[in-house]
């Protein structure tokens, strides 16, 4: 019993006070505070966490339910970051919010954040009325240096709309740098009561056209509570104003510069990011239609760009030089001498081949091609002694990985809904990575071509949208992208 007793205090307080545990090394341990709001909350959230992940500097987590904090939940974290607008949090969780910025934590309050814990009414979702009005919590006024107010004159915004936001301090580490101005189209808060000593960024003229002040009003602003960092921004209504690079740029040098007291970050960062030495994919298509959720594929990934081209021209010169690996979804029958000269030499020169689904029924007549390279056929009309390969769609297959490959690697026994193919032809050469029992199949589903110039991996799934969105057939074709085209998946 004693013993039983003692085990969780000893696991407790070793485990908390060893966030380098479950943090990324070197990062921002960042908390956004969320789950109320009569914005969007579900859309910015995830947004804002993408968005300052990609940056590389932040390692994020995410809160629905802010007024369960404790001080022993908010300790791990550097930064907090204020998606919220709702209910008050209760005693402890303000305190503990609280007494983390004053002692040193940085705090960032994005659009929606403005509004709360003041003298408003309490908005539920999608800005409905509640009727509900709380007492006041102070410090959040000191904290985030703005608040909302009834008036006169009472606090707002315009008409939503694209406005032009000034940067006025270009000296300050999060604006140093960066154009001089901007454009977004977001709501122009107007009339808010700022802090006396708030330093602020950037403004925007809030134009009387679009039921504007007439005056320049704070856009950006920062402020010191206790020894913490407040970046304040009232840009980011909803996903719209967000995807923006100004908001992004602005954000996450405000987000590092309230963590840390400075700013590494570049002077203009994009809603998404440019990839980084992409993998070249030519994505062939044409002769067999297909669901457009095959495109969502090879949207899903930061390190694979790819072009899709339609046959007949997919392998016209030219189009196909900057290929690292072509990836054929096509099923092309006749294809010129040319565009099988150009194909063959983009395997002779070592790029890489991925053949997905109904691309193994395709040039049925050039010999070499399935008989040298994909080392398989699906026979579409049969011959003496030969009958025709057969499909069957909708199958629920069970698959069973048979060789550790790197194809194979993060991919385990899948059960997925696909069509399946019987009767085909196989090279004695393949090497077969992942079979099914299936009475439907003839069993293979991936397999390594016997072609040895290129990498060649072929992959019998992917009829619809159950394959193709299915996470374990998206990391079987990627993992086998970047080994055609020699990379480390
Ligand atoms: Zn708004």
């Amino acid at each position: 019993m004693a013993l039983l007793a003692a085990l969780p205090a000893w696991s407790h307080n070793t485990v908390a006070a060893s966030p380098e545990l479950f943090f990324q090394a070197g990062k921002i341990r960042t908390l956004i505070l969320s789950g109320r709001n009569n914005h969007d909350w579900r859309a910015t959230t995830p947004f804002i966490r993408k968005a300052l992940e990609n940056t590389g500097r932040f390692d994020v987590r995410v809160t629905d339910e802010p007024a369960g904090l404790s001080p022993a939940a908010v300790a791990p974290y550097d930064l907090f970051i204020l998606n919220y607008c709702g209910p008050r949090w209760g005693p402890e969780a303000e305190r503990a919010i609280g007494e983390a910025v004053r002692s040193g934590k940085g705090l960032v309050v994005i659009h929606a954040a403005s509004y709360p814990f003041g003298d408003m009414e309490v908005l539920a979702r999608g800005h409905g009325r509640t009727g509900i009005r709380e007492k006041p919590w102070k410090e959040y006024f000191e904290m985030t240096g703005a608040k909302w107010t009834e008036g006169p004159p009472r606090s707002g915004h315009g008409k939503r709309h694209v406005f032009e936001v000034r940067i006025i301090d270009r000296q300050h580490p999060i604006t140093a740098g960066l154009a001089p101005a901007f454009d977004i189209s977001d709501e122009l808060y107007h009339r808010l009561i700022l802090k006396d000593g708030v330093h602020i960024l950037a403004t925007a003229y809030s134009d009387p056209k679009t039921n504007g002040t007439g005056r320049d009003e704070p856009v950006l602003w920062t402020l010191r509570y206790g020894r913490g960092r407040v970046f304040h921004t009232i840009l980011g209504h909803d996903l719209g104003a967000m995807y923006s690079t100004g908001f992004v740029t602005t954000l996450a040098r405000g987000a590092e510069w309230a963590a840390t007291g400075k700013v590494t970050l570049p002077a203009e960062i994009q809603p998404r990011p440019r990839k980084q030495n992409p993998v070249r994919v030519e994505l062939v298509i044409g002769g067999h239609d297909f669901a457009p959720s095959l495109m969502s594929v090879f949207e899903s990934w930061n390190d694979v760009e790819t072009n899709v081209v339609w046959q007949p021209d997919a392998y016209k010169k030219g189009r196909m030089e900057r290929a690292d690996v072509i990836v054929q979804y096509d099923m092309a029958q006749t294809i010129t001498e040319e565009a099988k000269a150009n194909l063959r030499r983009h395997l002779e020169e070592g790029k890489g081949l991925v053949v997905l689904h109904h691309a193994l029924a395709s040039y049925q007549d050039w010999r070499w091609w399935w008989k040298e390279v994909t080392g398989a056929l699906y026979v579409l009309e049969g011959t003496p002694g030969r009958p025709p390969s057969t499909f069957r769609h909708g199958v629920p297959l069970i698959t069973h990985t048979v060789a550790d490959h790197p194809i194979t690697r993060g991919v385990p026994e899948m059960y997925i809904v696909d069509e399946t193919y019987k009767n085909m032809w196989f090279s004695p050469g393949i090497q077969v990575l992942i079979r099914t029992a299936d009475p439907s199949s003839d069993g293979p589903l991936v397999w390594i071509g016997p072609y040895r110039k290129a990498r060649v991996a072929v992959i019998q799934l992917g009829h619809g949208p159950e394959a193709h969105r299915h996470p374990h057939f998206r990391k079987l074709v990627r993992n086998a992208i970047l080994w055609a085209a020699r990379r480390q998946p």
